[in-house]
């Protein structure tokens, strides 16, 4: 079933989460076994996020220095099968425009299509750490909007180097990326509303937003995407803090500010275990004001790890 039509069947907010795949060598059955316990709380659907190849550098011996392209969390495919078969849950496995030509997506598709996944997520992805800046495979795509198309073009039956509609059409429904704080590289939040009404005109049916802390700047975000003629639901993303470390990383990496209210109970914390309390306590906070604002889902960022995230459900939902 479609994320809309979970969306439009359910009268109440849904909860919903991410997970990433182990890292190469890891076991699936431990990552299954991990989330389970967030089962009791009926997720209609779990995104499995996706991570392009990183380049390392293998010294051979002689001094020979070779770069070697490789995946470290490669499976995307393969757990979404797993979460149909164990869980009986709606997988919804993000599709990146980096790392894949246009004939590689449709082939991916064309995979997903047959185990039976009827969502995704299309994202254009990072730079890759080497190279700065992103940079479009040859024959890939440079935005998400162009994947987005390629997705709904062969919900049309259109499919690469076909001048004509073939008999047999996919169905995805296609969700897209949104930043409440603004994406990194657009230089305003209007020009950033822009190209998210790209993505939609391009075919995309939901937004799932980044993940923020201050419950305001999703509002204001959302009263923005809709003064621009945008309706299309927009799920809330949320992360609890866990870690010491993730008060610096989180904001540098993903380019959001932590509201100074969070920050004096952050302050006070010496270990891990703190932030944890203090993390899931705000995360509470801002999931139960969400949902008496009617958000569609509450959509928890959980790392493949469920006891934050559980520990909030079990007071929200
Ligand atoms: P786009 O929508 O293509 O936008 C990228 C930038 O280009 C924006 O600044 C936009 O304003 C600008 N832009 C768009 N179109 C044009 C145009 N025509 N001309 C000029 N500028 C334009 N990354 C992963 O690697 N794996 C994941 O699984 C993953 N999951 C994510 C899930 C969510 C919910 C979110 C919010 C992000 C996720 N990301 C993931 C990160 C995402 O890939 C990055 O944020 C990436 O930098 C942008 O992706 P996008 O799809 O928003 O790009």
């Amino acid at each position: 079933m479609k994320i809309t039509e979970h969306i439009q069947q359910a009268n109440k907010t849904l909860f919903s989460f991410e997970i990433l795949p182990p890292l190469k060598g890891q076991s699936l059955q431990d990552m299954l076994a991990g989330i389970e316990p967030l089962m009791e709380f009926n997720p209609p659907f779990v995104d499995v996020t996706y991570h392009r190849e990183e380049y390392i550098y293998k010294q051979h011996p002689g001094g020979l220095v070779q770069k070697v392209s490789t995946k470290k969390r490669p499976g995307t495919i393969g757990i979404c099968a797993a979460l149909i078969n164990k869980f009986h849950v709606e997988p919804v496995p993000h599709l990146l425009c980096g790392g894949f030509s246009e004939e590689e997506t449709e082939n991916a598709l064309i995979d997903l299509e047959f185990i039976g996944v009827q969502n995704v997520l299309a994202l254009r992805g990072d730079a890759d750490k080497s190279e700065g800046k992103f940079i479009a495979e040859k024959d890939g795509h440079c935005y998400a909007w162009q994947l987005v198309k390629q997705i709904t073009d062969m919900n049309k039956g259109i499919y690469l180097h076909d001048e004509t509609e073939t008999g047999f059409h996919t169905n995805f429904c296609v969700g897209v990326a949104g930043y409440p704080e603004k994406h990194f590289e657009a230089p305003s939040l209007t020009y950033d509303l822009k190209y998210l009404q790209a993505k939609i005109d391009a075919g995309a049916s939901y937004v799932v937003t980044q993940m923020f802390f201050d419950n305001q700047k999703y509002f204001d975000y959302v009263k923005r995407v809709r003064e621009a003629g945008i309706d299309i639901p927009i799920i809330p993303g949320l992360k609890p803090i866990t870690t010491l470390s993730q008060i610096v990383n989180l904001p540098r990496t993903f380019f959001l500010d932590l509201p100074d209210a969070l920050m004096v109970e952050l302050d006070k914390c010496k270990s891990n275990a703190d932030v944890k309390e203090v993390g899931i306590t705000w995360a509470i906070q801002q999931s139960k004001e969400l949902v008496k604002a009617a958000v569609p889902s509450l959509h928890y960022y959980t790392m493949s790890k469920a006891e934050a995230t559980y520990k909030i459900a079990k007071e929200v939902f």
